[in-house]
């Protein structure tokens, strides 16, 4: 298969040219050039995660010289749990994500991606810039760290991640280098963009970026909609629907993909944080990038979320485009509400991100809507401790990997949000090292 950029003004590349390019040429994004359909049938027997991965991904890695290795790169990524919990009231779920070694679901992502890379790169150098709100980058430095040739250049908005994930970014370390950034997760964003385009520092260094515009992270992010689909579809005989907390995009775009190539998937509904980019859209103002503004669920503080080009690639008519999906905004206040409700009716702690979905869930219930709905949980609540445990009154506990990434001490480099300074510690690499 060949991927193509959604600006169309590059030609198509094979599978492992898109995945170490991160961004097209253009500045467009890597897609599928045509997306495969898939039928049940072609997942008969095939239960675990890992098994329907493997289904599912073929069709991407045919012909590529990766093709081979698909088996082991699944095995080697996805080497933690994965659980769909029934919650307490009828027909609703909860798909958990957070079980992976820095307990959010961009583990799924980052370890596919650094499985496919370290293949492709055999140990040449290669540096991968990843702008995080909070929880990409740790999932990013975990899955590359003191892996041959690669060296991770972390960009953080200073201030406005949870203490713990801040921890968490500064205490890597070797390879890893977290600069925290005097701006937002949009200036983070754009720098590593920016940098990434450069034709002077791409002549001097190898470059990559990891962040959710990645095909590398897309994905491996359909595999578990497709695990999730079908073990409901085996167990109840019918197509389930998805809640998403959204910010960037990616998340959600995967479930739709993933529900484009024919699985079992019902609705896709987004859930959004106080950030109305893409509410504004849905309810018929023209789409238009703005500044974030920070709330209680930090990782989807985004402005301008970089895969809504991919969803205009998927649906080019905005019309069509409004009438697929629905999108529902929480205030602090209600994530707040939606994580009291949830441990008091569903008996489940939720991260601030999984309150969005939840608030979204309770909403659909109350307008008459009876679907089956699995909520994603993207994060493990102890991430978001301060607020959680706040609205509960109770501690969260530590899953262990967290606990013993907090308890090594943690560094980060002030950067001003300025490309010029990126550039500058790239290049200099007795300044990065
Ligand atoms: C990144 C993140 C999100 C948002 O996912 P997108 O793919 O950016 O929409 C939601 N929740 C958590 C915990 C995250 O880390």
């Amino acid at each position: 298969m060949q991927f193509a950029s959604t600006r169309n003004d590059c030609p198509a590349v094979s599978l492992s040219a898109a995945l170490a390019a991160g961004l097209a040429p253009d500045g467009g994004l890597y897609v599928p050039a045509t997306l495969p359909r898939r039928t049940l049938a072609e997942f008969e027997g095939a239960e675990s995660l890992t098994a329907v991965s493997e289904r599912l991904l073929a069709p991407f890695f045919a012909g590529d010289p990766l093709e081979s290795s698909l088996g082991e790169i699944i095995r080697e990524a996805f080497d933690f749990d994965i659980e769909l919990r029934g919650l307490h009231s009828p027909r609703s779920f909860s798909l958990e994500l957070f079980h992976g070694p820095t307990s959010a679901f961009k583990d799924f992502g980052a370890r596919f991606l650094a499985a496919c890379l370290s293949r492709i790169t055999r140990g040449a150098p290669l540096t991968v810039l990843v702008a995080t709100s909070g929880d990409t980058g740790s999932a990013v430095a975990s899955a590359f760290h003191l892996r041959a040739g690669f060296r991770v250049a972390v960009l953080y908005p200073d201030g406005l991640v949870s203490p713990r994930q801040a921890h968490q970014l500064g205490a890597f370390g070797d390879n890893v280098h977290a600069y925290r950034v005097a701006g937002t997760f949009d200036d983070c964003q754009r720098m590593v963009k920016e940098a990434l385009v450069d034709r002077g520092l791409g002549a001097e260094v190898a470059l990559t970026s990891a962040n959710s515009i990645s095909l590398g992270r897309l994905l491996p992010q359909m595999a578990y909609y497709a695990w999730a689909s079908l073990t409901h579809r085996r167990a109840h005989g019918e197509d389930l629907g998805f809640v998403v907390p959204t910010g960037n995009l990616g998340n959600a775009l995967a479930a739709i993909l993933c529900r484009e190539m024919g699985l079992p998937i019902a609705g896709v509904v987004l859930a959004t944080n106080a950030n109305r980019v893409l509410a504004d859209f849905f309810e018929g103002a023209a789409y238009s990038g703005r500044a974030s503004v920070p709330t209680l669920a930090n990782a989807m503080d985004v402005g301008s979320p970089s895969n809504f080009e991919r969803l205009r690639w998927l649906i080019p008519d905005e019309a069509t485009l409004r009438a697929t999906f629905r999108v529902d905004v929480s205030s602090d206040q209600r994530l707040r509400a939606a994580i009291a409700e949830a441990a008091s009716v569903e008996g489940v702690t939720l991260c601030p991100h999984t309150a969005a979905a939840y608030a979204t869930l309770r909403a659909l219930r109350s307008e008459g809507d009876e679907g089956p709905y699995a909520i994603v949980a993207t994060a493990h609540p102890a991430k978001f401790e301060s607020v959680v445990e706040a609205v509960l009154d109770q501690e969260v506990t530590l899953p262990v990997a967290l606990a013993r990434t907090l308890a090594r001490p943690a560094r980060a480099e002030p950067l001003p949000a300025s490309t010029a300074a990126l550039i500058e510690r790239l290049r200099n690499p007795a300044r990065f090292d």
